[in-house]
């Protein structure tokens, strides 16, 4: 099946931070797969910035040799790619002073759709978007993409989004959670509102337990002075791992507009009961042999934030009420997978004899490394001689069920494409931002106030026994982490 690709309009990106790693490694790849499918306009055009002095020429240098690495080589890849960087445009501005912006003014066009992506650290954001306003570059229907982390806690969080409305509209404001635009998280509302199976069974009746696991199995990796500041819980659970929680737990929207995406998001949010402490296990990896551990890592012998987190988070309303998620995400674990799993109840009685308790059935999207949905079903094993029961898995591989030719796209390019068509469905608005910190702070604070330690877990382990211990109590079991 060949994916349809709907034009987008005549567009001027202006890429804050165009020589950064985060514009390099995906921005400017996922523009040029955008472009390599037909999706840009002839009248499209990308202009790169930051305080490195360079021409235009030196930028599309830059930009083909980032796409040479960072994308898959293809036949025609060398004749698209030097049609792509006509596209390019260069502006140095040091976005901390006054210099550069009238370059950046001179080269802006007046009839096609604006768009600033900030890929540059959160501290430069509200200067930004201060000094767009002042220079009169952003007209009324600019867009403004953010960057993660937004905010550190409530307040910053406040303070940033006060920033930006100071000089933007709420709709002109598109803050990205790159898990958004993962084809299987939206897959996830395609499979919930698009199908009449599953709506039925989504509630606390059916369902045992839900699990999100976001495992990454390498360690901080040249990131450690942000991260040490951070840790799991800032860096992963108040996004990505709420937005997954979120589109899980959601009741469908009226209509799959921004707002009444967002609205049932908030409210998910909003029905979150404080974690208590002890249905929370942190975790930080030590060494093995061979390795360093995490406080060799970010250069902290003392340091005690943590590389794993694992909690049991209730939704407080109807739907939900009795049937807990399970959230657990970390550094340096078995493997790299990403996952949501519906654990559905177990039968309430078994009619065949000797085959010991029947379990529940599992539906489970998976986000990385492979994308798709599996449904473990129990059925009969083949051949005479007795009914004996063995669980299989009905498997959905985008891969295999859309054709082999379908490369899945990077969740960057759907997303800055999105920017350009002025849909903010995948983009986080202020409020879900701030009820997520509002929900987050109190677990923070908590461990500050009473100097909490996590555990020490071995790397290439699926966390430390606390986190088992979380599920064992309640009589439930971590679903296996790498394979
Ligand atoms: P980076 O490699 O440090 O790049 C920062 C960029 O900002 C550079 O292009 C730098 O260029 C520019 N810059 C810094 N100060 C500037 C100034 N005063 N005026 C103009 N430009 C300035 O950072 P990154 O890893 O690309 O991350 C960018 C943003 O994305 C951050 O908010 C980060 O948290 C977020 N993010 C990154 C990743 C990732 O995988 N890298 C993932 C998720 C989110 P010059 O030095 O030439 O000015």
């Amino acid at each position: 099946m060949v994916s349809r690709v709907i034009p987008v309009d005549p567009f001027d990106l202006v890429l804050f931070g165009a020589t950064g790693d985060l514009a390099k490694r995906k921005i400017l790849p996922g523009l040029f797969h955008r472009f390599e499918v037909g999706q840009m306009p002839p009248e499209a055009r990308i202009i790169g910035s930051a305080r490195t002095e360079m021409d235009a020429e030196a930028f599309r240098q830059s930009t083909k040799d980032a796409i040479e690495e960072f994308t898959p080589d293809s036949p025609n890849r060398a004749k698209t790619l030097a049609a792509f960087l006509e596209r390019l445009d260069y502006v140095t501005v040091d976005v901390s002073s006054d210099q550069g912006w009238q370059d950046l003014a001179q080269v802006l066009r007046p009839d096609v759709v604006r768009a600033f992506y900030l890929s540059v650290g959160p501290s430069l954001f509200a200067d930004i978007a201060g000094r767009l306003h002042e220079c009169g570059l952003a007209t009324p229907d600019s867009r403004i993409v953010v960057e993660k982390p937004f905010g550190r806690d409530l307040a910053s969080a406040r303070a940033l989004n006060e920033g930006l409305r100071a000089c933007f509209e709420e709709h002109q404001i598109y803050r990205i959670d790159h898990y958004l635009g993962k084809e299987t998280v939206q897959n996830l509302m395609a499979l919930r509102f698009a199908n009449s199976l599953f709506e039925p069974l989504w509630n606390a009746t059916h369902v045992d337990h839900v699990q999100i696991t976001v495992a990454e199995s390498i360690g901080i990796d040249g990131r450690g002075a942000y991260y040490d500041q951070s840790g799991a819980m800032r860096d992963m659970v108040q996004n990505h791992l709420v937005q997954l929680l979120c589109l899980t737990a959601m009741e469908p929207p009226s209509k799959f507009t921004p707002n009444a995406v967002r609205d049932e998001k908030v409210k998910v949010i909003e029905a979150l009961d404080p974690v208590e402490p002890a249905d929370i296990a942190r975790g930080q990896y030590r060494a093995d042999t061979g390795g360093d551990s995490y406080r060799d890592h970010v250069g902290n012998s003392s340091s005690s934030t943590e590389s794993f987190i694992a909690m049991k988070v209730s939704v407080a309303n109807w739907r939900w009420s009795g049937t807990p998620f399970y959230l657990r995400t970390g550094k340096r674990l078995r493997a790299r997978e990403s996952e949501i799993a519906v654990v559905f109840r177990d039968p309430p009685h078994t009619i065949f004899p000797n085959v010991g308790r029947l379990r529940g059935n599992v539906l489970v999207i998976r986000l990385q490394p492979d994308e798709g949905i599996t449904l473990r079903t129990t059925i009969k094993d083949p051949g005479p001689g007795g009914l004996r029961l063995s669980e299989v898995s009905l498997d959905m591989s985008f891969a295999d069920a859309l054709g082999a030719d379908v490369r899945q796209q990077d969740a960057y390019e759907r997303l800055v494409m999105d920017v350009i068509r002025g849909d903010q469905t995948l983009f986080m608005r202020g409020d879900e931002v701030e009820a997520a910190w509002a929900w987050v702070d109190p677990i923070i604070r908590n461990w500050e106030e009473t100097g909490d330690q996590p555990a020490a877990y071995d790397p290439g382990s699926s966390g430390p026994e606390e986190a088992l211990m979380l599920m064992h109590r309640d009589g439930r079991r971590w679903r296996h982490i790498g394979g």
